[in-house]
């Protein structure tokens, strides 16, 4: 049996949690039929991070962006020197950047204004957005309709609403991603959203080093894992694993330019 095509669209490849067998990760991912990775900056030193290791390795591109986490510490110089990443080669996309209303580490005003400054940046950039999303889509969504997004598109990663979420997510531009979540036992409205979001519309990620299926719960995640929650997706709609993932794959690829 040859091993579906899967693109992981959100990894934290670059974090310290890999530092000691990152190349068996990869390897172990490349085996499963993850044959491309996206590795997502949180802040000015993970966003290097990411650029460094898409340079070394064929099969991971690299975004650059500030969490909502860290917007607090965010003045223009961080800004700045995140749009200055952004031209770096294989960065393919701007992010992750949203709000996080869960956590709320920052406050949020300051989400706010760092958010906003990132959705221009990749406006100016002409790359797509990876929007991080909690217990927010309210204002989310109102900033990302502020900005429209349209031309580059983007990714609500995570995806954590329901269909009418969704449904708003579609209608601004953006592809929805599912993560580990949809395998959990108390799914929420995922299961629903799996089906609802057309084939073109759907991407899926590990989120790793957080967030395993399932099976890995409470473990570290990483890109293998792919393959856990692709397969219960296409369990969900009902489709072959193989055509949903070269779809998927395919949906990713095009929205980065790949
Ligand atoms: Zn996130
Ligand atoms: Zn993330």
């Amino acid at each position: 049996m040859t091993a579906p095509d899967l693109f992981d669209t959100h990894a934290h490849l670059h974090f310290p949690e890999f530092a000691g067998d990152l190349d068996a990760v990869l390897e172990r991912a490349r085996a499963a039929g993850v044959r491309r990775i996206l590795t997502i900056g949180t802040d000015v030193p993970t966003s290097r991070a990411a650029v460094a290791m898409a340079a070394r390795e064929p099969d991971v591109w690299a975004a650059v962006g500030l969490h909502p986490h860290h917007a607090a510490e965010a003045d223009d110089a961080v800004l700045a020197e995140i749009e200055r990443l952004a031209a770096s080669a294989k960065v393919v996309a701007i992010g992750e950047m949203g709000l996080d209303y869960f956590r709320n580490l920052a406050p949020r005003d300051a989400q706010e204004r760092v958010f906003r400054s990132q959705l221009g940046l990749a406006r100016r950039a002409r790359k797509p957005v990876l929007i991080h999303c909690r217990d927010a889509h309210e204002d989310t969504l109102r900033l990302i309709g502020e900005t429209d997004v349209r031309d580059a598109g983007g990714i609500m990663h995570c995806f954590s609403g329901d269909v009418g979420i969704a449904r708003r997510c579609l209608d601004l531009g953006l592809l929805v991603s599912l993560a580990g979540p949809v395998t959990y036992p108390k799914p929420g409205a995922l299961p629903e959203v799996a089906r609802y979001v057309p084939g073109d519309r759907l991407v899926v990620e590990t989120d790793c080093p957080f967030l395993p299926p399932q099976p890995h719960r409470g473990k570290r995640n990483e890109p293998v894992y792919l393959a856990i929650t692709a397969a219960r997706v296409a369990e969900l709609r009902g489709e072959p694993l193989a055509d949903l993932a070269a779809r998927m794959s395919e949906n990713a690829r095009a929205l980065l330019r790949l």
